[in-house]
């Protein structure tokens, strides 16, 4: 058929879930992804592609491994300049670094410049879609929101909204999260590749009625997404008890004003009760595990395995600025070092790794029709990967036996100086040339 592409390279994706199942991962050693009008068309060994669609442009990028585009499901957009903030735990790490950060974005130059950057990382990053934490300044969300529409790549976010125990310049009243929201929903919300999530910062610094004004949002937009924290370190955890004294415990203070749904995910949740797990698996809520950022503020290290024996959904997040950085790759080895360090944790191979990066993700936020594996039918969201001369990652590639070998140095090993072209919807969002 006309106007279809081949890229021919070393394939791999899960389209099956390897939580669940021994035979997720699949993989081409030359390979071939076709697609046209953004939707891919055929996944499979480069011979059968190739005779299947003998009018397709092929590109020769055997040099190159294919994955499919990666997913972060928690990452904050006015903190890249706090990454590396050393030495504090998260209550002190906020008021001390990154709310004086996040006050800046009141400045819409500021702002502009960080959306444009945010947008632009993440797809060298080989991000294609994304649950993004906004900004607490409708300006700020504004700006996001443009520069992830003039990226091509597929955000969800919203504004940030608390009426409690931050800076004031951070907060606003109910009525007033509820009518600003309002404005950038109506603007924003299904345009292009963007989706608008309702967004309380967390239930430290939303009272019941903001979480109310929230509930009040989904309801008249019930194709929302809901974001926000839970259950991250032990010090918020104790604070939040203060502050809902009738709650259940943390993940209660949203069930109570009727936000989990799922459509909802909610960030961390590293120190859940069994019986939270249960409700969360009950509502359909979607967890984002985030481990660099637990191990750096010293939050502690996520209880993967119950998270799978109940049924908990979960993908994953940088959660940067209190992550280590935007790459999903290196996330995924930080999952990996953290549940081999923890007692009883998950073990994790390179193809639950692969599908924690994508197509967990993907499912997490709701885009699992669309993308997270190579499947016909879904879109061509495509990242291509190559060791730089003479790296590391080449030297092993080169020696690698099989695509365990393979996928594990890549994780292992590849960082965003590896991601030679992203795309999404068959369009490149991305290139790096040297
Ligand atoms: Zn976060």
């Amino acid at each position: 058929m006309p106007g279809t592409t081949i890229l021919r390279a070393r394939v791999a994706h899960t389209p099956r879930d390897p939580f669940t199942t021994s035979d997720a991962l699949e993989t081409f050693d030359d390979g071939a992804v076709a697609f046209a009008d953004g939707v891919i068309v055929a996944t499979g060994a480069a011979e059968d592609v190739l005779a299947q669609h003998p009018g397709a442009e092929v590109q020769d990028r055997r040099d190159c491994v294919l994955i499919p585009g990666m997913v972060d499901t928690h990452v904050h957009y006015p903190q890249i300049p706090v990454i590396g903030a050393m030495g504090l735990e998260l209550l002190e790490w906020l008021a001390q670094r990154t709310l004086p950060e996040e006050a800046k974005m009141a400045d819409l130059a500021h702002a502009t410049k960080a959306a444009e950057r945010f947008t632009r990382l993440l797809a060298g990053n080989g991000t294609t879609s994304a649950l993004v934490f906004g900004s607490h300044f409708p300006q700020a969300q504004h700006a996001l929101f443009e520069a992830a529409d003039r990226s091509g790549l597929r955000i969800a976010s919203g504004l940030v909204v608390s009426d409690r125990n931050l800076r004031p310049e951070l907060e606003v009243t109910p009525d007033e999260a509820h009518a600003e929201s309002t404005r950038l929903i109506e603007r924003w919300h299904g345009q292009g590749r963007l989706r608008y999530a309702v967004t309380p910062r967390f239930s430290v610094s939303a009272t019941e009625e903001m979480l109310g004004a929230c509930r009040t949002l989904l309801d008249e937009h019930p194709t929302t997404l809901f974001t926000s924290h839970v259950n991250e370190s032990p010090g918020e955890i104790a604070f939040v008890k203060q502050l809902f004294p009738h709650s259940r415990d943390y993940i209660g203070t949203y069930e109570d004003a009727g936000l989990l749904n799922d459509r909802s995910v909610l960030a961390h949740n590293v120190h859940a009760s069994d019986e939270e797990l249960h409700r969360l698996a009950c509502a359909h809520t979607a967890v984002a595990h985030c481990p660099s950022s637990n191990a750096f503020l010293s939050s502690g290290i996520f209880p993967m395995a119950r998270h799978v024996e109940h049924g908990v959904c979960f993908g994953m997040g940088t959660d940067v600025g209190a992550g280590t950085g935007l790459s999903m790759l290196k996330e995924a080895l930080v999952a990996y070092h953290v549940q081999m360090v923890r007692t009883e944790g998950q073990m994790l191979g390179p193809a639950q790794l692969l599908y924690l990066a994508t197509a967990a993700g993907a499912k997490a936020i709701g885009l699992n029709d669309l993308a997270g594996d190579l499947t016909p039918g879904k879109q061509a969201d495509l990242v291509l990967l190559k060791p730089p001369p003479n790296s590391t990652l080449e030297a092993v590639l080169e020696e690698a036996p099989d695509w365990n070998a393979a996928l594990g140095a890549i994780f292992t090993l590849a960082r965003e100086e590896c991601v030679v072209e992203t795309r999404v919807s068959g369009e490149i969002v991305h290139t790096r040339t040297k």
